[in-house]
């Protein structure tokens, strides 16, 4: 009895002090960083932004590695699942993170339980867009466009769960009308198939439409947040554009499986903060649109109750897909 008690006791002792030394001298080989979504896309441009800057600081590559499928639920539950040692991160949102929660009732992983919040990274207002050929020359001619032919039009999406679902879902309970959904693998290729007049409308962030707005391949009708974003003087709020009831603002943050130990947490805040100070990556968050978090906001904290306000928003206004 003596020897097994012994026995059990020595690896405890070594696997302790592994995880302590671990933490201290973290990272020691490269990280991964999951993207629940296709390249290209609003979630992945933010990782990458962030990150190029994180890994300068951390003195090793981030990875990104885009895990796609079922509205960033597929990559969202690896990364839950991933061994909690700071090598596997994810940056999740809105979606994957709050609005995935009712809409999926066997969602295999919970934000709140089975992630530890690293740090949010950026705030990404939500804008109404349609193909450039769409006929309306402002938002209430959409809106009585897509209410008169409904049943004909194509809504892109990022899958269930995305936020560009749950906003487009959030929008069409607004206006009364259920249209066909088309999902992609990310608002990335989804844009792609906007641009090229394959789909009707979008409710994206605005990250990735800045760029194809001011280029003129795509029409943008409204932001739904109280202010005009500074990136895009020319388009009006929801209010401005007389659909005050339409509010909706995204968010991109990293995670870590739970039970990462919180030396390495604290160390992957400091870093995504330190990168979020940093002029040149603060200069292209905010061409593109985003909000940069200020300084309270970026605290693990602070991102914890964030999920949860967001997670009991969401639940309040979407049901179950069918
Ligand atoms: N954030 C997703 C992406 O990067 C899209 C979405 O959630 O709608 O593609």
């Amino acid at each position: 009895m003596a020897r097994f008690a012994v026995g059990l006791v020595a690896p405890l002792s070594l696997a302790l002090g592994a995880t302590a030394a671990g933490a201290a001298d973290y990272p020691e080989r490269q990280i991964t960083m999951i993207v629940p979504f296709a390249a290209g896309g609003p979630t992945d441009v933010v990782a990458r932004i962030v990150a190029g800057h994180m890994s300068q600081t951390l003195g090793q590559t981030i990875v990104i590695e885009n895990v796609v499928g079922a509205g960033g639920t597929t990559g969202s539950t690896r990364a839950a699942r991933a061994a909690p040692d700071g090598y596997t991160l994810i940056t999740g949102h809105m979606g994957t993170h709050a609005a995935a929660v009712p809409l999926y009732p066997k969602l295999a992983y919970n934000p709140q339980t089975d992630f530890e919040p690293v740090a949010l990274l950026a705030g990404t207002p939500i804008l109404i867009l349609a193909r450039k050929d769409f006929p309306a020359e402002n938002l209430q001619q959409f809106i009585a466009n897509v209410k008169a032919n409904t049943d004909k039009l194509n809504m892109a999406h990022a899958g269930v769960g995305s936020v560009s679902y749950s906003a487009c879902e959030l929008f069409n309970s607004v206006i009364g009308v259920k249209p066909i959904g088309v999902p992609f693998n990310g608002t990335g290729p989804a844009m792609n198939a906007l641009v090229a007049q394959q789909v009707d409308y979008m409710c994206d962030q605005i990250v990735n439409a800045v760029p194809q707005i001011k280029g003129g391949t795509i029409r943008a009708y409204a932001v739904a947040t109280p202010t005009r974003n500074a990136s895009l003087p020319d388009v009006p709020t929801t209010k401005q554009a007389g659909l005050p009831a339409y509010q909706a603002s995204a968010w991109n943050a990293i995670f870590a499986p739970k039970g990462t130990p919180v030396a390495i947490l604290d160390k992957l805040n400091a870093a995504a903060a330190k990168a979020l100070d940093d002029e040149n990556v603060r200069k292209r968050l905010l061409d593109l649109g985003s909000d940069v978090p200020p300084p309270e906001g970026r605290t693990r904290d602070s991102l914890r109750e964030l999920v949860k306000s967001e997670v009991a928003k969401w639940s309040a206004v979407l049901k179950p897909a069918q």
